[in-house]
């Protein structure tokens, strides 16, 4: 199939040759002529499928053919998704697939002052893409009015209500007009998430594509078994590979994600890291410069990196084994989009063994394994009896540590 099969308005099929789309994704095939025909959709994919475009195109062929030249433009189609990343990203899509008409979108978020986006909602948009909290605050102070639109998405459900926007989705949905069509996309389909979208859906029209147990084939994948004091060496001995030009790492805590960055800095590797500490400035201002290739390693932990789209990114890192493997999918998804081709490389230490066959087994595949490294696993898992003697004595240090804090404090306090 060819993206002119799907009668798309002829400024879109430019727009999408400009992007160098050849042929549409899965998702794009399946909901495009849905989407198209005024059928709400429930669509079971993930960021990578390509699903932006999916409901970006045909709501934007609708929007182009209802337009009123002269008219000052009013929110006729609403796209919320959880992260910020993700609505900009949303948002940048629709950039592109509007270049050639004069449909307009704006995106808004949390995090930042509110009055450039204010001044973005008065000049009047077509599209709006926004984060649920700052969609209702600017609702609640009545810079947003809903009761044009009749294009509803919500999109990453599952993840929406991972992050607890429950309440929030529900008092949107309030606000909402009853007549409109609605896109409903989540990664996975718990039964909580059909839940929810039996309260938004009229007669949904299902589509699916790749289940998230599932990894692309043209991600090749490999594992490095290792000790747990030698895993920023043996990171330092992979990035010797030049070919690594452009890393994607992923940790697993704040904490790690800071300290990995300020090895890599002292080895004059230029890295940043994302997350949730991270301001929204700085994590824009780190993605970029990943993007633009100015930094090597973009250090993140998983919910920063959620949705995260860089084009042809070929290397991700797992610096330590999620213990859910459909994390591993999700991380390793971030490389090896749209049939390109891409790497990832895990690195595992002994306590993370076990994670290892867990994700194997979900895979369906085995990972290949790098055998002949200078760091090589020679500590064995701990037992449960070493494991319980293990967090004590962390919980112990921990407590320490607290108690000495709070005395540094008092000490402190006392001397002002
Ligand atoms: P998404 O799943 O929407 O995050 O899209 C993943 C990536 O695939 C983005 O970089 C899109 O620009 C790209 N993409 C979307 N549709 C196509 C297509 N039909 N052909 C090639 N790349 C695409």
């Amino acid at each position: 199939m060819k993206f002119e099969d799907l009668k798309l308005h002829p400024t879109l099929l430019k727009a999408v040759k400009d992007q160098n789309y050849i042929t549409p994704t899965t998702i794009q095939q399946k909901a495009i002529p849905l989407i198209l025909n005024r059928k709400d959709v429930l669509g079971t994919a993930q960021t990578g499928t390509g699903k932006t475009a999916a409901f970006a195109l045909p709501i934007l062929h609708h929007l182009m053919n209802e337009k009123k030249e002269g008219n000052k433009s009013k929110i006729k189609a609403l796209i919320v998704t959880p992260t910020r990343e993700l609505a900009i990203q949303i948002s940048e899509n629709f950039t592109d697939y509007s270049k050639h008409n004069n449909i307009k979108n704006t995106v808004i978020y949390g995090g930042v002052k509110q009055i450039k986006q204010v001044k973005r909602l008065e000049a009047g948009v077509d599209v709006l893409i926004a984060t649920p909290g700052r969609l209702l605050d600017l609702m609640g102070q009545g810079f947003i009015s809903l009761k044009d639109v009749s294009y509803f998405v919500l999109d990453e459900a599952d993840r929406m209500l991972d992050m607890g926007f429950i309440n929030d989705i529900k008092k949107l949905l309030q606000k909402l007009p009853n007549k409109r069509q609605s896109l409903f996309f989540s990664a996975t389909m718990p039964s909580n998430i059909l839940n929810l979208s039996n309260t938004i859906l009229n007669n949904p029209q299902k589509v699916a594509v790749h289940q998230v147990s599932t990894t692309a084939d043209t991600i090749q994948q490999f594992i490095y078994y290792t000790n747990k004091s030698e895993k920023n060496d043996l990171l330092l001995h992979i990035l010797k590979d030049e070919k690594i030009n452009q890393l994607l790492l992923f940790s697993r805590t704040k904490r790690g994600a800071d300290r990995i960055v300020k090895r890599l800095s002292q080895q004059k590797i230029k890295s940043a890291a994302i997350h949730g500490d991270k301001s929204q400035p700085q994590r824009q201002k780190a993605l970029q410069s990943f993007k633009n290739w100015e930094i090597r390693v973009l250090v993140a932990t998983d919910i920063a990196a959620r949705g995260i789209d860089i084009d042809k990114l070929s290397y991700v890192l797992n610096y330590d084994i999620p213990n859910e493997p459909e994390t591993y999918v999700h991380r390793i998804g971030r490389c090896g989009r749209a049939g390109e081709k891409g790497i990832s490389i895990s690195i595992c230490e002994p306590e993370e063994n076990i994670f290892a066959k867990d994700i194997e087994k979900l895979i369906k595949k085995n990972i290949q394994e790098i055998k002949n490294h200078p760091f090589p696993q020679t500590e064995k898992p701990m037992n449960a009896k070493q494991k319980k003697e293990f967090e004590k004595e962390k919980n112990r240090k921990k407590q320490e540590f607290f108690a000495n804090r709070k005395k540094n404090r008092n000490s402190t306090n006392g001397r002002r």
